[in-house]
């Protein structure tokens, strides 16, 4: 694995200064307390579009930790600004509100065997967590950064919820030089590759009838067995990596009726943005088809018909081994002695900054998560400081601290300026 001597050499520096083996130090034994937090958080409920009263209580906690400025914006992010000594480059850290789980589950933690179930509780309740813990290392170790720390979390990264909380985020501001979000999961995984996915909702319609009686009529739910027949046997890459699947379906009411309606949602992934177009290209002209086919096949023109919606768009974005948002990362994995693991690509908030040419990556909060996104998710903290002590090691490192080090992290502004 290629690391950059002269970014190995700037995070070493930057893990044995005083001040900052003292934060490290402070998120050891923050542990348990940091789990407490995650505990407090993940038992407000929060599913995607109601990260609400989650985000006030995540905005409390903010300000009673120094961060200026904080603003929940139209759709619900939650950022402040922890200022650094200036004319640095200016970095986001956030978690996300958000969980898979509707409201009305049961979201209270239990402790089994030195595990906390709860849905959510690693995925993002750790993330949340972990942001505070490093705030919290930085003011008791009275560090302070070169440039800005743009702290706080996101709405809608889960699901349907289609990252548009971090869309929103980068559509109103052009501040921010680089991005890391926080994920649960192993500290020495580094997430730099964003897949791209593309979601539809297809309902088929016909005038239905009975089964018998009006047996000849263009029938709906055999419409879309065409097209997912037609779909199920596409070939796509394995690298890039380009998936599909038919998530979804329902429609009918009773064995002897011939439905008026059937419908599916479809998943469509690939770390390709080229070859996302080419599968959603594909997989439309199935849709179609089918309807066509259905038509044609019982002598009509169009008694069936077809309507797509589009309910996803995350898009696709790449960026090299080598970027310095990657090299740092890997050099604070380093530092602390672990063997850095380049992730593959995954969805996360990262997908949207990477898309657009802004560095960014999704790193781990530590401990050990499970069961992520099932009514039996599950955390365990045993060792979890690794991944706070990480990400805080990579934050100095990217923006700057003190005699120390200077920025890894350019600055976006002066960068397109020189071109
Ligand atoms: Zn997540």
């Amino acid at each position: 694995m290629n690391m950059k001597p002269e970014i190995v050499e700037t995070v070493k520096s930057i893990a044995t200064d005083e001040k900052v083996k003292e934060a490290l130090a402070f998120l050891e034994a923050d542990n348990d307390a940091t789990t407490n937090e995650q505990i407090e958080l993940t038992g407000i409920e929060a599913p995607t579009f109601e990260e609400w009263t989650r985000g006030k209580v995540y905005q409390e906690k903010l300000r009673s930790l120094g961060i200026e400025d904080i603003q929940v914006d139209e759709v619900g992010n939650v950022f402040g600004i922890r200022k650094g000594a200036g004319n640095g480059p200016s970095l986001v850290l956030c978690a996300h509100l958000d969980t898979v789980f509707p409201a009305g589950t049961d979201v209270q933690a239990k402790w089994v065997d030195g595990k906390v179930y709860a849905p959510g509780i690693s995925d993002d309740g750790r993330g949340l967590a972990v942001v505070l813990t490093i705030l919290r290392a930085l003011n008791h170790a009275g560090i302070e950064t070169k440039g800005d720390l743009i702290v706080g979390a996101t709405v809608g990264e889960e699901g349907l919820g289609d990252l548009h909380g971090v869309k929103h985020l980068f559509s109103t501001r052009n501040d921010i030089d680089g991005f890391i979000s926080v994920e649960p999961g192993a500290p020495e995984r580094i997430t730099y590759l964003g897949t791209g996915s593309k979601r539809y909702s297809v309902t088929y319609k016909g005038p239905g009838g009975h089964s018998f009686g009006s047996f000849g009529t263009a029938n709906p739910i055999h419409a879309l067995g065409r097209a997912i027949a037609g779909i199920s046997v596409l070939e796509t890459p394995a690298d890039p990596k380009t998936t599909y699947n038919v998530g979804v379906i329902s429609g009918g009411t009773s064995v002897n009726t011939i439905s008026e309606t059937a419908k599916m949602i479809i998943d469509l992934r690939s770390n390709s943005e080229e070859e996302l177009a080419n599968l959603e290209a594909k997989v439309l002209e199935i849709l179609q088809q089918a309807a066509v086919d259905e038509n044609t096949f019982r002598g009509k023109s169009d008694e069936v018909t077809v309507e797509i919606e589009q309910v996803g768009d995350r898009p696709a974005g790449s960026q090299s081994p080598d970027a310095d948002i990657v090299q740092a990362s890997m050099a604070a994995v380093a530092a602390l002695g672990f063997e850095p693991v380049l992730g593959s690509a995954s969805s996360t908030d990262s997908n949207v900054p990477i898309n657009l040419g802004v560095p960014a990556v999704t790193l781990n909060g530590g401990g050990e998560a499970g069961g992520i996104h099932t009514l039996n998710e599950y955390y365990d903290p045993t060792n979890a400081h690794f991944g706070p002590q990480t990400i805080l090691l990579t934050v100095l490192a990217l923006l700057g601290y003190g005699e120390t080090a200077e920025p890894v992290l350019p600055k976006r502004q002066a960068e397109v300026a020189q071109k």
